[in-house]
């Protein structure tokens, strides 16, 4: 079995990269961990809303 070259996501019909969580920031965390959850179970629009929740989230610390 050959292995490698495989990225961790497929992206198709995204046009951007996720956005990283920020660390430290419980709520950007728990979006992230929601994000995953949404991508096992091929949820694009619920991964979407967590995208757009941790752009727009105002990291202040
Ligand atoms: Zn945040």
């Amino acid at each position: 079995m050959v292995t490698g070259g495989a990225g961790p996501a497929v992206h198709l019909g995204v046009p951007v990269p996720d956005p990283e969580a920020v660390g430290g920031c419980d709520v950007c965390e728990a979006l992230a961990r929601q994000r995953v959850a949404a991508y096992a179970v091929g949820d694009r629009s619920k991964v979407s809303d967590c995208n757009v929740e941790i752009r727009r989230h105002p990291h202040r610390s």
